[in-house]
């Protein structure tokens, strides 16, 4: 199961960059723009984790938080809160709030998602050791489900052998007879050519909607999973 983050963030701008930029973590995301919405959501079900953005309209999102450390079922959800104020008496009543981590304004969206599995680590080991990431590739190792850009793929069980060692060792160059060993075991003969096969399905599985090519050919020596040839691919 995914583990599902609730975002609460007024500017709708802001929201829906995260939004994204959640969703393609492999992250469930529910939304709401309004303090007292989202204290309704939460009702509704408790999730995983809370960002939190201190100004909203109706409730502040410091009192948000403050509500939520007061009732036994959500004493303990994660809150991650966003806010303009760097100062740091402001960052004091933040964690005094309850807050369990703080992200100052302006921030990229790689920087939250850093803060969000750091945080998860911490309070839910089990959700955060459960996928793989690579460029926008979001690998679910327990439901054995693939997502890019949060689309998601549909992959054979070879292919998702493949692409988890692929995504494990980023930008190596493998050759075929390792892929095999790799990904087939040892003692097991199949023809090279088989491996080609099944790097032909990955790349069109991944490349279903026409995004850059993820996986590198190196000729006479083997295959890669590598973002900046594809970038520079795309450039070029
Ligand atoms: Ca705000």
């Amino acid at each position: 199961m995914k583990p599902s983050i609730l975002l609460v963030e007024d500017e709708s701008a802001l929201l829906e960059l995260l939004r994204y930029n959640m969703e393609a973590e492999g992250f469930e995301v529910r939304a709401s723009q309004d303090g007292e919405e989202a204290l309704v959501l939460v009702q509704e079900r408790v999730p995983d984790l809370i960002v939190l953005d201190w100004m909203l309209p109706s409730v502040s999102g410091l009192e948000i938080c403050r509500q939520l450390r007061r009732k036994p079922d959500t004493r303990n959800v994660p809150v991650i809160l966003l806010t303009a104020r760097g100062e740091e008496a402001d960052r004091v009543r933040g964690f005094e709030s309850g807050a369990d981590d703080y992200v100052t304004k302006p921030f990229s969206p790689a920087e939250l998602m850093a803060r969000i599995r750091a945080v998860l680590r911490r309070s839910r080991p089990a959700l955060a050791g459960e996928s793989l990431t690579y460029a926008d590739v979001v690998m679910d190792l327990m439901a054995h489900r693939v997502t890019r850009g949060g689309v998601e793929i549909h992959l054979g069980p070879t292919e998702f052998r493949l692409l988890r060692h692929f995504v494990e060792n980023p930008g190596r160059v493998f050759s075929r007879e390792q892929i095999l060993d790799a990904v087939w075991g040892r003692d097991i003969y199949i023809e090279l050519r088989t491996v080609d096969v099944h790097i032909r399905r990955l790349r069109k599985a991944l490349n279903l909607d026409g995004g850059a090519d993820l996986i590198r050919t190196v000729r006479s020596a083997g295959y890669a999973i590598d973002t900046q040839q594809a970038l520079q691919r795309r450039a070029s």
